[in-house]
This record gives C-alpha cells, structure tokens and sequence, in this order.
C-alpha cells in the first residue's frame, strides 16, 4: 500500500487564513495532495484548528470576546476560506473528546517508559494575576537572533525560547507590572537524548535552505529539554499527579494531531481504522509530508521526530516543506493593523484559479515574496487569462471538425510537457513557482503554436491543449474541471487523434452571483453553515472535510479555565 499523507499544521484559532497562509503551506498542500491523487496515488490531506495555544486567549482579550467563541467563529471562517479558495481539505482536526484522548495517550505511553522528566524551570510571574508568564502573554529579546518577539517558538530565528530566557521579558498584557523570576517543576522532553538519531535523520531528508540553516543551528549546539507540561490552565488537562494542575503545552500536540488529522482523512475518503494512529504505524505503507511555514519547524522536525524515535513505533516524516514570509506590498501581513488581504474577499472579485496561479508563482519557497493586486491583475493578464483566452479561442474554430490527426512530433511533445510538469509536482523537488513558471511556459508556447494554426497543425494543438489542461489542473481546478471529463494525468498523451471541444474561457474578474466559482463546475464549494448549535458546522456535500468538532460542552470542559497550578483566567 503507498498512501501519501499531507499535513499542513493547524493555524491557531485567532481569525481568518489571510493570503500570506495560503501563499505559504496551504495551497502547495493542495496542490500536491491534488497532483498525487491525479497521477493514481491514494493522497489525503489534513489540517485543522488549533485551539489550546494562549495566542487564542490573547486575541480573544483584545477583541472583547470569549475565547470559545473567537475558536468556533475562526474555524468557521477558516474553512469557508478553504472552500473559496478550492483548499480542499479531507481531515479538519480541532480539539474534542477524541483528539484529547489521542494526546493524553500519546504522552502517557512516554511517561510509563520513563521517556518524560521533571525539570524544574524558571517562569516570568505576574504576581496581580497570579499567572506564569509563557508565549502570547510574555514578550522580550529572543536570545539567539535577538528579535523582539513573544516566548515559544522565535518567529525570526524558528528556535525555541523557553520564557524565562527572553532578554528583556515583559507581560504583553501588562508591560508596565514588574515581573517575579520563579521556578516550577513541569515534566520535559529530553531531546539532546536523541541527537545521534536526529543527525542520522536529517542528513537524509530533503530540505530547503531556510529550514537547513534552522537545523543547523539547532543542532550547533544542545537541544534544550522541550516542555511537555505548561502551569497553566488554558490547554488539555495533564494527568501526571508530580504536575498536578498543569496542561500540556500547546506545542506539543502537533504528533498526535498529525495521526488524528490523517485518520479523519482517511475516514472521510471510506476507511475504517482500528486506532487513530493506525495509518502513522510503522509498515503501513504511508509516506507523511509537511508543508509548514518556519516556525513551526522546530516543534514538528526536530522535536517531534526525536518523540516518534522515542515511542518507536511509527513512520517518521519524509519530508518538509517550509515557507518563508508571504508579505503583503512589502510588509508583513498584520490582522490587528488592518494589512490585510482576506483569500475569501479576494475570491469574490477575482477568480480563484487567478488567485491560486498567482500565489502559486509568488509563492515564499525560498525567501520572503510579496503580493500586491496590481502585480495580480498585471502577471495574470499577461501570463494566463491573455494567452489563454487566444488558445481556446484557436481550439474553438475547429470543433464539430474532428476527429483530427495528431503527428508524432506533437504526441512526443505532448509526453514531454508532462514530464516537465512532474518535474515542478514530484517529490522531493516539489515546487509551486516551478510549476507555476511551467504554466506559463507551456502556454506561452501554446499561444505561439495557435497564432499560426493551420488545417494540418489543428489536430496537434487540439492535443497539446488537452494535455496542458490535465498538468495544469492541480493549480486551475475550476478551468480544468470545466474543460475535462476528468483530471486524471498523464490522460492520453499519445493518442493519435483528438475531437476538440469548445473550451471555457478565463475572466479577470469573479462573475457577480457566484463569486467564489469561475465555471459554475462541479468543483464548487457546496459548504452551508448551520447555525451556532453544535454540530457546529454543518456541511452539504461530499466534497466537505471530515471535522472533528466535539459538542461544544465537552470542548469547553476539556479547557479549564483556572485551575490548581495557581494560573487564573485572563
Ligand atoms: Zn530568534
């Protein structure tokens, strides 16, 4: 069984996905899970919501709402911003019975084998709220790159800084109110253990530069113990009675929420599983590929591998994908400061195969990348709409002609664009700038071959138009959906005739009624949401993830609000 699972981490449950999250793990997860299963491969694609993080009770503080209520109402937004943009997404993880569960087992198994430790660890305290100071609520210099920025994982540097390491720390909430240093027992993870195993790992997976220069210097010097347990009251209840009152740190669900993601996948495409790791077992067949962005490296690759190699029992990721900065006109996207553009808004005026192949050609593979609309209107007119319009325009004058001999030349041309294609989709070396400057290419070729078409040429254009709307249709679903039978690669590449179809044409902007689907296709996000009474999410159709919300009681119970660690609320 070859199975390949994509996983991008679940964004934290703070408001929208913004153009910078899609240009940076989303799409190219699509993209890839999309190519995969059109080239006959079983491929499922998870991510989620991740609701413990305090970022969530941070910006709930600042907007004057419930936490509870700002995770629902993001997960709601989130996804109605996947199903526009054609993310699609099979496994949709967030906190519930089941995943709580999954956690809670994942770490006891490592705490009966003595894999776990108690350190005793220093924590900025808030003395007016009684509170332990870690990620959101504490900010300072970041002791390796120096940056300012939040404890946790350094969204400059990707390493990780424990909180009472910050230079400088101060409570976001109240920068004024002197800060106590005090220390608490939480239990750790010794990933230092693990470092032979770690080196072996890494020398053998493929990386992009951004995450090599993480890794390696990360690996430059000790692998700081990683927390497993927070004294806080936000996050999954830790059942270990020497840190009684404590929850797990928010970091460290990614493992398990990367089985629980798959399997709801794999249910949502028909499986029945016999445990929720079953399909992240070793020798089940699976080759498990993250695209995330660089902060969220550190806690997935290296810690999260050294825990896998602890338990011993499941595949280890294949590969990373990692994303630098998406910026919005030169600087970094900012919700709170209005910089913004919203992959939902931007759909309802552009078309969203627009939108998917300029995010695709921008895409932050390698270093930081910049959107702006009018580089969107510009690069789209004269790279895709411009030139595409003129082929399908040339294939339209010659349907009801067919069928028409295709030459060997064209067929052997044909076979090539798709092993160009493959070039830019296959892993290891999968890229979405590859393959968006491929698009470009191939129809820039196209529109050559249709300016000068002739009665003896119509057939191998015809052909070749067929064959680039299959390598094309991982990133233009919605054009390709409505031009083919199928999307299935590499279709007939050596077919010696074609009967030419009339072909869909692609807007500039989004038609007024629908706005989020260019062709009206079957490919259109058929998601209704119900009202705020759980099941909270209510989805219409097949094509809809499978989510795993759990009744909105039993979510809340599952995050204390105060709690014996002598945190308080916020
Ligand atoms: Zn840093």
């Amino acid at each position: 069984m070859d199975r390949l699972v994509v996983i991008s981490p679940a964004p934290t449950a703070n408001g929208d996905l913004h153009l910078g999250h899609l240009a940076g793990p989303f799409l190219a997860a699509d993209v890839c899970t999309r190519y995969a299963r059109a080239t006959g491969r079983e491929a499922l694609y998870g991510t989620g919501m991740h609701f413990t993080q305090n970022y969530v009770v941070a910006a709930a503080e600042r907007l004057g709402v419930a936490p509870e209520d700002l995770r629902e109402r993001s997960s709601e937004q989130v996804l109605r911003t996947f199903a526009a943009m054609g993310v699609e997404i099979d496994g949709f993880g967030c906190l519930g019975d089941r995943f709580t569960a999954l956690v809670t087992g994942f770490y006891e198994r490592l705490h009966r084998r003595g894999l776990l430790e108690l350190r005793t660890v220093a924590f900025p305290y808030l003395r007016s709220t009684g509170e332990y100071l870690m990620d959101a609520y504490v900010t300072g210099g970041c002791p390796f790159c120096l940056a300012e920025g939040c404890a946790g994982i350094c969204e400059s540097c990707g390493l990780p800084i424990a909180p009472g390491d910050l230079i400088g720390p101060r409570s976001t909430a109240r920068p004024d109110e002197p800060l106590e240093i005090r220390e608490v027992d939480i239990l750790v993870f010794p990933v230092e253990r693990y470092r032979a195993q770690l080196e072996e790992y890494f020398a053998r997976t493929p990386m992009r530069p951004g995450m090599a220069r993480l890794i390696g210097s990360a690996l430059a010097r000790p692998l700081p113990d990683f927390p497993i347990t927070q004294p806080a009251s936000w996050g999954i209840p830790a059942p270990f009675p020497e840190v009684a009152g404590q929850v797990f740190y928010a970091h460290m669900e990614g493992m398990p929420w990367s089985m629980f993601t798959t399997a709801l996948g794999a249910e949502r495409r028909g499986a029945v599983l016999s445990s929720d790791d079953e399909l992240w077992r070793s020798g089940a067949g699976t080759t498990v590929v993250y695209f995330l962005g660089l902060d969220a490296t550190y806690p997935f690759a290296i810690v999260g591998t050294a825990l896998l190699t602890a338990l011993g029992e499941h595949v280890l990721p294949a590969q990373y994908l990692t994303n630098e900065f998406y910026e919005l006109a030169s600087e970094k996207f900012s919700t709170s400061r209005g910089h913004v553009v919203s992959g939902r808004e931007l759909a309802t005026e552009v078309p969203r195969d627009l939108i998917r192949f300029h995010l695709c050609a921008t895409s932050p593979e390698y270093q930081r990348t910049d959107f702006t609309r009018e580089a969107l209107a510009r690069v789209g007119e004269t790279r895709l709409t411009g030139p595409w319009n003129r082929v399908a325009a040339a294939v339209d004058r010659w349907v009801d002609r067919g069928p028409l001999p295709v030459s060997a030349e064209a067929r052997r041309t044909a076979k090539r664009m798709v092993e160009r294609f493959a070039d830019a989709y296959e892993l290891p070396r999968f890229s979405l700038t590859a393959a968006a400057s491929t698009l470009a290419e191939q129809l820039g070729r196209l529109d050559r071959l249709a300016s000068s078409v002739t009665e003896g040429t119509a057939g191998d254009l015809c052909h070749q138009v067929e064959v680039f709307l299959r390598c094309a249709a991982p990133i233009l679903i919605d054009l390709a959906a409505a031009a083919l039978p199928d999307t299935m690669l590499p279709g007939h590449p050596d077919a010696d005739t074609v009967t030419p179809k009339r072909l869909p044409r692609l807007s500039v902007t989004a038609p007024p009624k629908r706005p989020n689907v260019a062709f009206g296709a079957s490919n259109a996000p058929n998601v209704a949401f119900g009202a705020s009474n759980a099941p909270n999410v209510a989805f219409g159709a097949s094509n809809a993830p499978n989510v795993a919300f759990g009744a909105s009681n039993a979510t809340n119970a599952t995050l204390g609000r105060t709690g014996p660690a002598g945190a308080t609320a916020r």
